[in-house]
């Protein structure tokens, strides 16, 4: 069942979303090569936790043992955060978060570089920020869960890139998950209306590759099969009377 929110639940989730923003500029701005996954989550579950009343989504979530996620290069999503993973110049690092506040959840995730990276990978981060980006701005009332989708897929294809099918977008809000999801891919005015006081993550991930996934033995990361790399990028947004609202920026 999909749970609306009321104007007062949408902004308790934007003072979390705000506090979400402020972590995912912080790991951005501390991403370097010779720096371990691993010291990437304990720098996110510290800086999380230093706002009073903020907890990170993910640490236990379904089990999964970090305070982030943290996939690099073919590594699609849901990496598990080590101190045996090093970035290297030239990477790609894939940061996926969630924050817990005053029992509302909000969602992002952003694709970093480490350092220099090739023209094609950058021309991949550049295409799926413009998906997520075409998404959101279809994120209205009137129009339906497919456009977003549509409207993503679009950007996507047009770059000769392609979109991941095996992961989804999805409600969010007293639930880290909810109903509806929310795929990348699609046609206009299908599945369900957008109305005033949804909250979705619409979440972008885009292969440089072929769309297909496979799921490493740890039974979390998700790689692209093909080995090419892969990119994230998410927001929390509201629909809203006046359009959609991105609860996860600064
Ligand atoms: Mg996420
Ligand atoms: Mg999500």
């Amino acid at each position: 069942m999909i749970q609306l929110k009321s104007a007062r639940e949408i902004e308790l989730m934007a003072q979390g979303g705000r506090i979400l923003a402020a972590t995912v500029e912080h790991l951005r701005g501390a991403v370097r090569a010779g720096l371990s996954t691993g010291e990437l989550d304990q720098i996110a579950e510290e800086f999380i936790r230093s706002h009073d009343g903020a907890t990170p989504a993910f640490k236990g979530l379904y089990g999964f043992p970090g305070s982030i996620c943290t996939s690099i290069n073919s590594e699609v999503v849901h990496g598990i955060p080590s101190r045996k993973r090093v970035l290297k110049e030239g990477d790609v690092l894939s940061i996926d978060v969630g924050v817990g506040y005053k029992g509302y959840f909000t969602d992002s995730a952003v694709t970093v570089p480490v350092g220099e990276i090739d023209i094609e990978t950058k021309r991949l981060l550049d295409v799926t920020q413009e998906a997520l980006a075409a998404g959101i701005s279809v994120a209205r009332p009137g129009n339906h869960v497919g456009d977003i989708g549509a409207a993503v897929q679009s950007v996507v294809e047009r770059a000769k890139f392609s979109v991941v099918r095996d992961l989804v977008g999805h409600g969010i809000g007293t639930e880290f998950h909810e109903e509806p999801q929310v795929p990348n891919y699609g046609k206009p005015k299908r599945r369900e209306k957008l109305v005033p006081g949804l909250t979705i993550a619409i979440e972008p991930m885009v292969n440089a590759g072929g769309p297909a996934t496979k799921q490493l033995a740890d039974k979390w990361t998700i790689v692209t099969l093909d080995g090419s790399r892969s990119a994230h990028f998410e927001h929390t947004v509201a629909i809203t009377d006046s359009g959609p609202r991105v609860l996860t920026a600064l």
